[in-house]
């Protein structure tokens, strides 16, 4: 923004210059031209890249809505690996945005919802393949029960640097429960996850994408330092570390959308949202 300011600045300075000193005039544009090319735009002076937070449920080979296959995962994920990506998880990201901690280059976050046993089988055997993390969000009260991750591949996935964030404890609408009993389902996800698994969890993703601010403010008094949407809806703020908005894959995503939500984040495919 502020290089095109000064150059704005520097163009009224030309319509100063005496006509009779076009020699001298041209010279001078020549001169400030080749300076602007040789001089890199600093990067706080720059808009912020919107860093790319990508959604995905099951990674299985069934024709449905939340489904991506196992082989488009992997396309999806060698091009991340190919063009230079770097995964980071979301407290990591949180954590950049707040304390401005440094980033790898072209950073992206994978996230997953919902803790299915397909994340264990075929989405983490891919991250690995290319050396890449993601954020899986996890019902407690669905740990181990049939098709859902059990407390031990929680265990193993976090030891392999993948991180466990909270998802409630019966993947409930929060919005539209007394406030005790989302309370309780967003504290206590919390410290089944801390007691199981020994770390502290910081990230949160609503069900159902089913949230407002007093669920926000319960979910920050909690004591997640993040939490993510699925889209940007009425009333939700961007900046806000309680509604980060993801871009969901689904089924049969094509490679061209999906390298568009790479490059320019999620105001790459919606564009609703400035930049
Ligand atoms: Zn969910």
């Amino acid at each position: 923004m502020c290089y095109i300011k000064s150059m704005g600045k520097e163009h009224e300075q030309k319509k100063d210059v005496h006509p009779k000193n076009t020699l001298a005039f041209a010279l001078l544009v020549i001169a400030m031209i080749s300076w602007f090319q040789s001089t890199p735009v600093i990067a706080s002076e720059t808009p912020p890249q919107p860093i790319p937070i990508f959604l995905y449920h099951h990674i299985r080979n069934v024709k449905e809505r939340w489904s991506v296959s196992p082989s488009l995962f992997e396309e999806e994920v060698k091009y991340l690996f190919d063009y230079g990506y770097h995964s980071v998880a979301m407290d990591a990201y949180e954590n950049a945005v707040q304390n401005h901690t440094e980033l790898p280059k072209k950073p992206v976050v994978l996230t997953f919802d919902d803790g299915y046993e397909d994340m264990y089988t075929h989405a983490l055997p891919i991250l690995q393949k290319y050396g890449m993390v993601g954020t899986f969000y996890i019902i407690t009260g669905f740990v181990g029960t049939n098709g859902f991750l059990t407390w031990d591949q929680l265990s193993e996935m976090q030891k392999a640097g993948m991180e466990i964030g909270g998802h409630t404890v019966h993947h409930v609408f929060l919005a539209n429960l007394p406030m005790n009993m989302a309370k309780e389902e967003i504290e206590k996800c919390k410290s089944e996850l801390e007691k199981h698994l020994g770390n502290k969890i910081t990230s949160f993703a609503y069900p159902f994408n089913d949230h407002n601010k007093t669920v926000e403010k319960l979910v920050e008094q909690a004591g997640y330092t993040n939490a993510v949407i699925v889209d940007i809806h009425y009333g939700d703020d961007p900046t806000n570390p309680y509604s980060i908005p993801r871009i969901t894959v689904g089924t049969g995503e094509s490679m061209a959308l999906f390298a568009r939500g790479a490059e320019k984040g999620y105001a790459g495919i919606n564009p609703s949202v400035q930049n």
